[in-house]
């Protein structure tokens, strides 16, 4: 390697084309190394028939930052996808996040105060007052019945744990309202990039000189010898080769599927599997999170995703971080290794080994070169 840049970025996922971006715009050179054939990480999107396919998991936009959604919108324009998951719990359909809808379906309550009133008597019965894991909280939140239809099975499934061994901050992500508002986020801005994610990286990256398909672990030393610094978006457990052994995560296989002729299979980008049974989680229908209306039906073909949640093992993609104590406390072993590195930076999902959305992983971008 006969070029010395400033900045080598191991990473082509949010985290790094991001703070490409930015430090580019400061006038830095910069080289991104990415170990899979294409950019994007796991946000990448794939043209398949026409539909761009979720190739890593549904990713859907949102943020309440205007300055990060003014960022993004720089880039390419958002649509109004706004996201509106369906649980189907053993052959019933229920609106999700848990709002009026979700009451009246459950309970047939058909005001405010009537599904307060059924809350309540729920609450009184199995009430907690320090929710200490993920079914305390849930419990204390919404009550027996929805917790028990919507969340105990789904949430085993996804985590391979039981809810009273998993943290109460997981279900906090998820609004509860008592609005007939089946709108899955409270951010002030949500959607979709037009033309996929691929198409926004793709615009981050103008400019900067990338090369695919390459492990920077397996030869750290030669292209550590290329650049001043380094940010380093990878697992965190793996730069420090496991010397404190493996950090959990949770990976996904997506059983993919084009159904030519089928212009509407499920009638929503998202269906939620709730029940214990049914082995897959969610089927995703990618063409919803682009196509509404005449654009939908134009489109004669769709593609549908059933997602399977499972223990990483080696070799897997690690999709979740597992925040659960055990976790938290090695990652904190392997943070102060990382911050006694002069020369690489580490951020994002897999190095800060953080369940982070995408509008954090940019905002943390951003604070990470404007500190540097
Ligand atoms: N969750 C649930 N039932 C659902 C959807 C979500 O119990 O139908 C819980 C589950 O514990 C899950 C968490 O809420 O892990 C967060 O779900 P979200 O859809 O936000 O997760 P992601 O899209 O990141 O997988």
């Amino acid at each position: 390697m006969e070029k010395k840049y400033d900045f080598l970025i191991v990473g082509t996922g949010l985290f790094g084309a991001v703070s490409a971006y930015l430090l580019k715009k400061k006038g830095y050179s910069i080289l991104l190394i990415d170990k899979r054939d294409h950019i994007g990480g796991n946000v990448y999107t794939k043209q398949v028939n026409g539909i761009n396919v979720h190739q890593y998991g549904a990713h859907i936009f949102h943020t309440s930052n205007k300055k990060v959604w003014d960022f993004v919108n720089s880039f390419v324009e958002f649509n109004r996808y706004t996201n509106s998951p369906v649980a189907n719990y053993k052959g019933k359909l229920y609106n999700l996040p848990f709002n009026m809808n979700t009451f009246y379906q459950m309970w047939g309550v058909k005001t405010p105060e009537e599904a307060k009133a059924k809350i309540e008597e729920q609450k009184k019965e199995y009430h907690t007052e320090n929710p200490q894991n993920l079914e305390e909280q849930a419990i204390s939140l919404i009550g027996k019945d929805i917790y028990e239809a919507l969340i105990q099975g789904y949430t085993q499934k996804q985590w391979g744990r039981k809810c009273t061994d998993l943290p109460a901050f997981i279900i906090k992500r998820l609004p509860v309202r008592f609005t007939f508002d089946n709108n899955y986020f409270n951010d002030k801005y949500q959607g979709i990039p037009e033309g996929g994610y691929t198409k926004l990286v793709e615009k981050m990256l103008e400019g900067c000189d990338v090369r695919l398909g390459i492990d920077y672990l397996d030869q750290k030393v030669t292209w550590d010898a290329c650049a001043d610094r380094v940010i380093y978006t990878g697992e965190i457990d793996r730069f420090f080769n496991y010397q404190y052994g493996h950090l959990q995560y949770r990976t996904v296989s997506f059983e993919t599927e084009l159904l030519e002729g089928v212009t509407n299979y499920q009638g929503n980008a998202v269906v939620n599997y709730t029940d214990a049974e049914t082995p897959y989680t969610r089927i995703i229908e990618h063409k919803h999170f682009e196509m509404f209306g005449a654009d939908l039906e134009a489109c004669p073909d769709t593609v549908i995703s059933r997602e399977y949640s499972k223990e990483w093992q080696p070799g897997d993609e690690p999709y979740y971080p597992v925040n659960d104590n055990t976790n938290s406390a090695l990652y904190a072993k392997y943070k102060t290794l990382a911050d006694a590195q002069t020369k690489v930076i580490f951020g994002g999902r897999l190095a800060e080994y953080k369940y982070y959305d995408m509008h954090k992983v940019i905002e943390r971008a951003m604070e990470v070169v404007n500190d540097l």
